[in-house]
């Protein structure tokens, strides 16, 4: 059978959004006197690196946060980096912390962001955002599942009670996207390298998010007709940009589906610009 899909336009929720936190910042700057400041740090010429910095600078410009760039030379060390985030995790001015990864050096990456204070953690990799997301607290939750949920419920979608599935468990994606469907009331499942039967799982999904890093895995056979499909991936391939999900055939079967590019890529800027604003409002209480 097939059905015409509703593409879930990830850019025109993206630019929804930023206009109401567009507002929200205009008000926070009239109460405090200072714009919500966003702290950005980058370690190395990484050239993709840079392209995400600069655009998250930019997007912080058009809303209205106040932006602090802080380059690094590749070979700054451990100790010189922490020495950086303290100053900032101090300074009244600055309400987000953002540390671009991947850094130079992968082995210190866990040390360093544990670093950045909880309250200015808009990246919400800290374990103290992470635990407070597992246990049902506030928080500050990472911005690409962040993402995910606000774009299923754009399509109108009721989470509450579905069969969500998870393809992926990174702490960055896969896990925070569960914990966030199952605070929706969703029922989880969570899927990975080493599942088995993960067709037949997949295919019982009414809301199925996929985050794996393999150009266009899930394929139609996998996907339920009438599923919501969320494809967080970002596969380079011959210059071009792929998902995870075979979006030609699989949206022949989903009532719902996010393409790529302008999916779930740029609503993950969105969130970290919506996580500075909620971490400038709430300070650190
Ligand atoms: P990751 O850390 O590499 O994790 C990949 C996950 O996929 C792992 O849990 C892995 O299982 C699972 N997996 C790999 N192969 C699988 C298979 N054949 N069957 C089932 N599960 C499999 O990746 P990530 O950081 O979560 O990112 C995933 C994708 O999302 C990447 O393409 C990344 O570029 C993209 N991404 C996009 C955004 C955005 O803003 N759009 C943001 C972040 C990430 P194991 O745990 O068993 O190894």
């Amino acid at each position: 059978m097939t059905n015409r899909p509703k593409i879930i336009d990830g850019k025109a929720l993206s630019q929804k959004i930023r206009s109401e936190l567009k507002t929200k910042a205009a008000a926070f700057e009239a109460s405090h006197n200072r714009k919500a400041g966003l702290a950005v740090i980058l370690v190395g010429e990484d050239s993709a690196s840079q392209i995400y910095v600069r655009n998250k600078i930019t997007a912080c410009e058009e809303v209205g946060i106040r932006s602090f760039a802080h380059y690094l030379p590749k070979e700054t060390g451990k100790d010189d980096i922490i020495e950086l985030i303290e100053a900032l995790n101090s300074d009244n001015s600055v309400d987000g912390i953002l540390v671009q990864l991947p850094l130079p050096d992968k082995s210190v990456e866990n040390e360093i962001l544990e670093h950045v204070s909880p309250f200015k953690d808009v990246d919400g990799f800290h374990a103290v955002n992470a635990g407070n997301l597992l246990l049902g607290n506030q928080c500050l939750a990472a911005c690409t599942p962040s993402g995910v949920i606000e774009l299923i419920k754009s399509a109108g979608t009721e989470i509450s009670g579905k069969h969500a599935v998870v393809i992926g468990r990174s702490n960055i994606v896969g896990k925070p996207v569960a914990m966030l469907l199952l605070q929706e009331n969703a029922t989880v499942t969570v899927c990975h390298s080493k599942t088995r039967n993960l067709k037949d799982i997949a295919k019982d999904a009414d809301i199925l998010v996929v985050a794996i890093g393999k150009k266009e895995f899930v394929t139609a056979d996998m996907v339920k007709v009438g599923a919501v499909v969320i494809d967080v991936g970002m596969n380079r391939h011959d210059g071009k940009l792929y998902g995870d999900v075979k979006f030609d055939e699989v949206s022949e079967k989903a009532a719902f589906i996010t393409p790529v590019p302008g999916g779930v890529g740029p609503m993950t800027i969105t969130m970290l610009l919506n996580n500075t604003i909620k971490a400038a409002e709430r300070g650190s209480k």
